[in-house]
């Protein structure tokens, strides 16, 4: 991974050096395979070619010798023929690539006919002493191919301790010739290993198969090549078929092993990574570099590659495989791969790692903003929805409810889809600019009103609300959060009107008290002064009569007042007592007929009287008080003397069938005028008036009368208008188990 970088920043500056000079005109290349385009090493090297030049910027020959199958160069001439033909139509390449030993060979066969001057790069060689004599060559760098034999003999030692026999197999191409040089050469450095050579190119297939099949199983076959046989060519599969099917023993491979295939172990030469190095010193050369300051090289990198299956297979212990080997199968280790593949495909798969895993870390984040918010609107929405409280949401331009919570509906007597499409002034009766007003106000910062709203059946109710601007969705809206407050307002209405009660009764109270020394003053003042007449000697007979009646009369009207006012007094601390016995009704209504009739013949007053029972039987009787229920009618039988001058008195009573008897006193006095008709049962109003009464009294009479009434329980009423005289009636229940109608 600590290459990627490298990786790219060459990739980077041969993009600018490629856009610097490659523009200009395209650059001629030829390349020269050993092989044919079947064979594994053009696949695996061709994309290096193009990534370094590309196809729209080059024009790119590519001519195969296809020296395994035909090894006597067959093919040569008419490769040498086509490149002549195409140099001569055109202009001359302006680089040549070579790959592997055969190409080479071609290209300083024919470097002065065919390429004069132009430079070769090669690769894949494996006649390292050829390779490097090109040091002198003017016109010829390139890459020697290491096959690391250096690194497989040590590999077949450590793994197989113990003196071995290698069977080294091998064939005439170019290649393999090359490399059994090599290998003689390095396996003198081995004296724990000895070899025995096999050149498959002197037997025909089947005896190849038949050679391989004789090989001991503790011999070790170290491949080097078996392209060419006798009466055949294998390919680069056939080869490892062959040799894995037909031998049991441990197969060693000069080079890559590609994906297993049967060899225990080879080295791993990147063939992409070859002609991508060549490349890129072609590249150089094109961009002026000189030749010689490219020395022929071999530095390109190369490992062992190891299959752990075989290993296994072959009993060996995994745990002499060195460090730096390429393991396959490795249940622990993973597969390496040439270093440009693996920069290339790590790079893309982190880049596609980070781009997915920015996606999905954006979509989650999305996705769970999302719920979130899903969960907080479902919060919210439920506390709207469940809210005690009652909830509106009303659109500000069109003043229509929006939305309405559970609470509200029931409040309004509407059902929520119902309230939703109502506009706000179905609710709130107000004008339109107070209604504009609200929704201003409310806009702009949060506000408190109290209105009157409209119920779906006709109700008026006061509310309060508190109200506030929110956005929904790009909307503006106002919240209305409404509380009922009729209940409020109704207690508070009657708390000041009791207190107006409750400070008019003061001031009438003052006043009564005020009123009632005066009362008292009076008789008493009266009857001072005519007991003190009294003391003279001489005085006549019928002016002392007159004094002592004086005296009699204040005392009388003293003695009634002191009564009403322990009446009241009794009334007002709720103390008056009620004491009911059986009351013979007729015979207490004729008591009454005398009394009156004797009082109306004191006052002389031309007054007819006239009583009417409801019931004749005298014996008819209820329970009551009856000291109370007297009281209750000469009240009102006195008042209808005192102020009728002349005409009828009648007083009587019915049975209601209701079990109720109602009592009444008619006069044809003066008459009661409507507005003072309210006040007359009240004692303190009546007395506050004292002062200006004509026809004298105390004005507690009728307050007595009234609460006497209510005691026994019924209540009373009067009708009368102004000169016509009045008219009052009282009800009380009539308690009575001996009715006889
Ligand atoms: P008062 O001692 O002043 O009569 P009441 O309580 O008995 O006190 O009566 C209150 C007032 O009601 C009277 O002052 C009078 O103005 C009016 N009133 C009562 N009875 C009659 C009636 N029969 N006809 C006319 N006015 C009456």
């Amino acid at each position: 991974m600590r290459n990627i970088p490298t990786y790219f920043i060459l990739n980077c500056l041969l993009f600018t050096v490629s856009y610097a000079l490659g523009q200009v005109s395209s650059t001629k290349i030829l390349v020269i395979y050993s092989y044919d385009a079947t064979f594994h090493i053009y696949q695996k090297s061709e994309k290096a070619l193009y990534d370094v030049f590309p196809q729209s910027d080059n024009i790119i020959d590519i001519e195969f010798l296809d020296s395994k199958r035909y090894p006597n160069r067959q093919l040569n001439t008419s490769t040498y023929e086509r490149i002549r033909i195409k140099q001569k139509e055109h202009r001359n390449y302006d680089i040549v690539i070579a790959c592997n030993d055969n190409a080479f060979e071609f290209c300083l066969e024919h470097q002065a006919t065919l390429f004069p001057e132009i430079p070769i790069v090669f690769w894949g060689v494996n006649d390292l002493e050829k390779a490097f004599e090109q040091d002198q060559n003017e016109w010829v760098t390139g890459i020697a191919e290491n096959i690391s034999l250096e690194k497989t003999l040590p590999l077949i030692q450590k793994l197989h301790p113990g003196r071995n026999n290698l069977q080294v197999i091998t064939d005439s191409t170019t290649t393999a010739i090359a490399d059994l040089k090599v290998f003689e050469k390095t396996i003198s450095l081995f004296p724990n290993l000895n070899y025995e050579i096999l050149n498959v190119s002197n037997y025909t297939r089947e005896e190849y198969r038949r050679k391989i099949q004789q090989i001991p199983s503790n011999q070790i076959i170290f491949l080097l090549a078996s392209y060419r046989l006798k009466d055949d060519y294998l390919s680069f599969d056939q080869i490892a078929k062959m040799l894995s099917t037909n031998s049991n023993s441990p197969i060693y491979y000069a080079y890559d092993i590609g994906d297993g295939g049967g060899y225990i172990a080879g080295t791993a030469i990147s063939y992409y990574e070859q002609m991508y190095s060549a490349c890129l010193i072609a590249k150089q050369i094109l961009s002026g570099t000189t030749l010689q300051s490219i020395r022929v090289r071999s530095d390109v990198s190369s490992n062992s590659i190891i299959d752990y299956n075989l290993v296994k297979k072959f009993h060996l212990n995994p745990e002499l495989i060195p460090e730096s080997a390429i393991v396959l199968n490795d249940p622990n280790r993973k597969i390496e791969i040439s270093k440009p593949e693996f920069y290339e495909i790590s790079s893309i798969v982190a880049g596609v790692f980070v781009v997915l895993s920015l996606a999905i870390f954006f979509i989650n984040l999305k996705r769970k903003k999302e719920k979130r918010y899903r969960v907080f609107a479902e919060n919210y929405l439920n506390i709207f929805n469940e809210n005690h409280s009652m909830m509106l949401l009303i659109d500000t331009k069109s003043q229509v409810i929006k939305n309405a919570n559970k609470a509200a509906a029931k409040f309004y007597g509407y059902s929520q889809p119902q309230l939703k499409g109502l506009h706000f002034s179905e609710l709130c009766q107000l004008p339109q600019i107070d209604l504009d007003a609200f929704f201003t106000q409310s806009e702009k910062q949060n506000s408190h009103f109290e209105q009157k709203h409209l119920l779906k059946n006709g109700q008026l109710k006061d509310v309060e609300i508190h109200s506030g601007k929110i956005n929904i969705d790009k909307s503006i809206y106002i919240y209305a959060i409404v509380h009922d407050i009729s209940k409020r307002i109704k207690a508070e209405q009657e708390l000041i009107d009791a207190k107006r009660r409750a400070e008019e009764s003061d001031r009438l109270k003052s006043s009564f008290l005020a009123n009632m020394s005066h009362e008292i003053r009076t008789p008493m003042n009266s009857i001072l002064g005519f007991s003190s007449l009294l003391e003279v000697d001489d005085i006549e007979l019928s002016t002392r009569k007159e004094y002592i009646r004086h005296i009699n009369n204040s005392g009388e009207h003293l003695l009634t007042l002191i009564n009403d006012i322990i009446d009241l007094s009794k009334i007002e601390a709720n103390q008056l007592k009620i004491y009911k016995t059986n009351c013979k009704i007729n015979f207490l209504m004729d008591d009454l007929q005398i009394m009156i009739k004797r009082q109306l013949e004191r006052a002389g007053k031309d007054v007819q009287m006239k009583l009417s029972k409801g019931i004749k039987n005298n014996s008819f009787n209820i329970k009551t008080d009856e000291v109370r229920l007297k009281q209750i009618l000469i009240n009102l039988l006195s008042n209808a003397i005192k102020f009728t001058e002349s005409g009828d008195i009648e007083f009587g009573y019915k049975y209601r069938e209701d079990s109720v008897l109602q009592f009444f006193v008619k006069d044809s006095g003066i008459g009661i005028h409507p507005d003072k008709q309210k006040d007359i049962f009240s004692a303190f109003k009546q007395v506050e008036e004292y002062s200006s009464r004509t026809y004298g009294g105390n004005g507690l009479g009728l307050s007595i009368t009234k609460s006497l009434v209510e005691k026994l329980g019924g209540h009373i009423w009067v009708m009368s208008e102004p000169g016509q005289g009045s008219r009052f009636y009282f009800t009380i229940p009539a308690e009575n188990n001996q009715l006889e109608l």
